[in-house]
C-alpha cells in the first residue's frame, strides 16, 4: 500500500486527479437524483431565474448514459417504461403560442435502458411501450439541462391505479440504474393547484406551509410523513388536488441513500399556487 501512495505522489497532480476521478465514476459514485418543479411548459422557451438554473444544473452534472424521467404528464394503468428509439415530442397541453408547439426535443430513446429497468425492478411488471414518447414534463426542462438533445431519454409511467407508498416502494428498485450512468429525474410540482393559480400573487398562505412542511420533512428525512402527505388536512388538500404532480417527487426521494444529502434550487411559488422547489440528491 505503501509503494502505491509513492507512485501516486510520482504522479503529475492532474494525471493523480483524473485517474481518481475515472475510478469513481466507473465504480462507485452514483449520478445524482434530481426533482424539478416543472411548471409552465412556457418554461422551455422563456429566459428565466428557473430555467437558468435548469442551464446551470445541466452544465455542472457529469454526462450521463441515459436520462429516465418520472413525468407527472404520463399516467397509465399499469407501469410502462419506453423503449423506442426515436421518441417524438408530445406537445401535450393547449393555448400556448406557436412556437411552443413547434418545438422539438429530438433526443434518442434506448430500448436496451429500458430492458435493464425492467430487469432491475421485481416488486411489478414493466411493459415496454412504443406508443409514447417525451411529453413536455420531460422535454421542456430536459431542453434547457441538456439542449443539445444528445443523450438518450426514456420515461417510466406513472401507475395511477396505485397508492403514494407503491410508487415510494417501486422507485427504490431503480436504484441500481444510478450506478449504471443513469441520471434519474422526476418532474412535477409538490404544490399544484391550477384551478386557484392567480396571475402576479405571492403565494397562498397555504402553499407556502405545506411547501415549507414538505422542505423541512426533506431534511429530516422523514419520508414517511412526505409519502402520507394526506394527514396534514386542508393545506395538503388544496395543495395536492391529485396527486400526479407530487408522485414524481416520491421517485427522487425514495433515491436517496443514507450518506446522501438533498440540496435545493428554485424555491419559489408562482401563480400563488405552483411551487418550483426543485432538489439534488447525491
Ligand atoms: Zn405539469
Amino acid at each position: 500500500m505503501k509503494n502505491g501512495g509513492i507512485i501516486a505522489i510520482a504522479m503529475s497532480g492532474a494525471q493523480t486527479i483524473l485517474k481518481s476521478l475515472h475510478n469513481l465514476d466507473e465504480q462507485d459514485q452514483n449520478l445524482p437524483a434530481i426533482f424539478i418543479g416543472h411548471g409552465s411548459p412556457m418554461n422551455a422557451i422563456e429566459n428565466n431565474e428557473f430555467t437558468q438554473s435548469w442551464g446551470k444544473l445541466g452544465k455542472e452534472l457529469s454526462r450521463p448514459k441515459a436520462i429516465l424521467c418520472i413525468s407527472a404528464h404520463w399516467e397509465t394503468k399499469g407501469t410502462k417504461v419506453t423503449a423506442m428509439e426515436r421518441p417524438k415530442t408530445i406537445h401535450d397541453f393547449g393555448g400556448f403560442p406557436q412556437e411552443l408547439f413547434d418545438m422539438q426535443y429530438p433526443a434518442p430513446g434506448s430500448r436496451d435502458f429500458a430492458r435493464l429497468t425492467t430487469e432491475q425492478v421485481k416488486k411489478v411488471h414493466i411493459e415496454l411501450d412504443d406508443e409514447w414518447g417525451l411529453d413536455h414534463g420531460s422535454w421542456s426542462v430536459l431542453c434547457r439541462m441538456f439542449p443539445l438533445a444528445d443523450v438518450p431519454v426514456f420515461q417510466l409511467s406513472l401507475d395511477y391505479t396505485q397508492p403514494p407508498q407503491w410508487h415510494y416502494d417501486l422507485a427504490k428498485e431503480l436504484a441500481g440504474l444510478r450506478k449504471k450512468g443513469v441520471l434519474i429525474v422526476g418532474s412535477g410540482n409538490i404544490v399544484h393547484n391550477l384551478r386557484l393559480m392567480r396571475m402576479n400573487n405571492p403565494a397562498f398562505e397555504w402553499a407556502a406551509e405545506f411547501d415549507s412542511k414538505i422542505k423541512n420533512l426533506i431534511l429530516e428525512k422523514n419520508h414517511s410523513d412526505i409519502i402520507n402527505f394526506n394527514r396534514f388536512g386542508t393545506m395538503a388538500h388544496l395543495s395536492v388536488p391529485s396527486n400526479e404532480h407530487y408522485l414524481p417527487m416520491l421517485y427522487t426521494l425514495a433515491l436517496q441513500q443514507k450518506n446522501e444529502n438533498v440540496s435545493f434550487f428554485n424555491e419559489q411559488t408562482v401563480l400563488g399556487s405552483v411551487s418550483m422547489r426543485s432538489f439534488t440528491i447525491s
